[in-house]
């Protein structure tokens, strides 16, 4: 795959493979559409989007490099915001009576939250992305 060409999903498994619905039970379940990611040029994992043929239930799915990726980068804000919020919300009531803080602490204070919020949330759509392989198989070929 090059950098400054246009990449393609043909040699990708995960996007020729059929899958077996979750909710129907069919072999029928393709992959459509394949996004590649890239930060700064540097390849940052696929995004799947599934869809069942037969009755029309649509997911999506994520490369393990995104999993491992992303899931590196949540599970940093996760813990960063769960420590630092409840800290600094201490800190910010008790200690400087909420008056003495200036924009910075207020930030400080607001983006702390937005990562204990935002942490576990971005962690429960990677697991449930990858929980969807799980649910909806790839299809076995009857062996006869
Ligand atoms: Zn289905």
């Amino acid at each position: 795959m090059s950098l400054f060409g246009q990449p393609s999903a043909a040699g990708d498994p995960r996007a020729t493979t059929l899958r077996r619905c979750g909710k129907c039970k069919a072999d029928a379940v393709t992959c459509y559409h394949v996004t590649f990611h890239y930060v700064n040029g540097i390849p940052a994992g696929r995004t799947y989007e599934h869809r069942c043929r037969r009755c029309g239930r649509q997911f999506t799915t994520i490369s393990l490099w995104r999993l491992l990726r992303d899931g590196f980068a949540a599970s940093l804000i996760a813990v960063l915001g769960l420590f630092l919020a409840p800290w600094l919300t201490y800190e910010g009531v008790f200690v400087n009576r909420l008056m003495g803080m200036d924009g910075g602490e207020w930030f400080a204070l607001a983006l702390m939250w937005a990562f204990a919020i935002g942490g576990p949330a971005w962690l429960f759509v990677l697991a449930l992305r990858t929980y969807r392989l799980f649910e909806n198989p790839i299809a076995q070929v009857p062996s006869r």
